[in-house]
């Protein structure tokens, strides 16, 4: 029985209604869609045809957007007349880099506004904090000397941990060790290219925004939903009218940290300095010593990787699976703490451990059926894609910051 009204959509509809809001969400449909007409942002933004035209006006003039036929669905019939004009973004003179700084690897990439991304590359995460920033600093240079035609505007860097209010550093990162790391500092190649410091879950957070601003033809716009990213560790971002949630106050940059939260009283130690968090029983990595009964590696025995303990249940062994279930029971039973906690019934998993998702699903969904979440009048989970947990998370950070800047950065 359906207890607790779902009144959600009532909350946030008034929220898009500054000129400056509207101007960021045209931004974005035109990059969720590469190729929208006026009169599809007009309908979806709630706005008249006017204020679009005055909005994309300057935009055009910049050279930042121009208008493009649509693509032809079908082919051979004839055309009959001129064919529909949309929007889209043009920009060939500027490009933005993402850092995505893993527990274990690091990778490194660059995108335009148009979407078009190339020249991915990483590395293994040396333990050494210093070391990383170096490397990672010698290929930002590297591709921009690579590239000299284009402006290297915003260098968005995810991070496994928590960052300060400014988005500059990186203020702790429990599995690897680091705390207050300059970041921003360490990376700024040039004076006016900015650096952008994210956490990884807010970061996957963002990019799966975006993709459900694709992917939703009408009301899409004001999306709300909690990503859960699983991988080396748990973390939880937060989207509230498609924005992301940091926190408030001297808080910004914390909210959403739930891998520390103790679902076993006196459980497994972790490296935050607590028992039982809940990263150690329904975090990717946690897998491996749940397949090994929770006992180290003996003499010769490798530690399985996630990957190898898909592929395992994949080709019918039953510890796998039931390494693979338990997680899903454990992941269940912490996002059905979370959803309650944050009131945001539609969660969307992220991370490494979406390539399990088949064996994961089930448990993960009766764990939160049996929990007071089932009161609600509707709740989901789904699963994200893999990029967003990496380089397409760290991506996403830089040009969406360029967007909030209003395109002026
Ligand atoms: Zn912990």
């Amino acid at each position: 029985m359906n207890v607790i009204p779902n009144t959600l959509s009532n909350t946030t509809k008034s929220e898009i209604n500054t000129p400056a809001k509207t101007a960021q969400m045209l931004l974005r449909l035109i990059r969720a869609a590469q190729t929208i007409s006026r009169a599809d942002l007009a309908r979806r933004l709630k706005v008249d045809r006017s204020t679009v035209t005055a909005i994309v006006k300057p935009l055009i003039a910049s050279e930042l957007v121009c208008e493009k036929p649509f693509e032809q669905s079908g082919s051979g019939g004839k055309t009959q007349g001129r064919p529909p004009i949309g929007l889209s973004f043009n920009d060939r003179k500027n490009f933005f880099i993402g850092l995505s700084l893993g527990v274990r690897r690091t990778q490194i990439g660059m995108t335009t506004l148009n979407g078009e991304s190339f020249e991915e590359d990483d590395f293994e995460t040396p333990s050494d904090a210093e070391t990383a920033l170096r490397i990672a600093r010698e290929k930002i240079e590297d591709l921009r000397r690579r590239h000299p035609d284009k402006n290297l505007k915003i260098i968005g860097v995810s991070v496994p941990g928590l960052t300060d209010i400014n988005r500059q550093k990186l203020l702790f990162a429990p599995n690897l060790g680091w705390s207050n790391l300059e970041i921003a500092g360490a990376l700024q190649v040039a004076p006016n290219v900015k650096v952008v410091v994210e956490n990884d879950a807010t970061a996957a957070a963002m990019y799966e925004a975006r993709m459900k601003i694709r992917h939703s033809s009408s009301d899409g716009l004001m999306t709300n939903f909690i990503l859960v990213r699983s991988g080396t560790g748990i973390g939880v971002g937060l989207v509230i009218g498609s924005e992301v949630y940091r926190g408030s106050g001297l808080g910004r940059g914390i909210a959403g940290e739930f891998g520390h939260m103790t679902v076993v009283a006196g459980g497994k130690s972790c490296v935050c300095g607590n028992r039982g968090c809940w990263e150690k029983y329904a975090s990717a990595a946690s897998a491996a010593s749940l397949y090994l009964g929770d006992r180290p590696a003996r003499h010769g025995e490798s530690t399985p990787r996630f990957i190898e303990i898909v592929t395992r249940a994949a080709g019918g062994e039953i510890r796998a699976r039931k390494t693979l279930e338990k997680i899903g029971d454990y992941l269940g039973i912490g996002i059905a703490n979370v959803i309650m906690g944050i009131g945001i019934p539609r969660v969307v998993i992220s991370g490494r451990l979406v390539y399990g998702w088949d064996y994961i699903e089930q448990p993960l969904k009766q764990a939160i059926e049996r929990s007071i979440v089932s009161k609600l009048a509707g709740w989901s989970v789904e699963a994200g894609e893999p990029a967003g947990s990496a380089i397409g998370g760290a991506l996403e950070v830089a040009v969406e910051e360029f967007i909030m800047l209003g395109l002026n950065s």
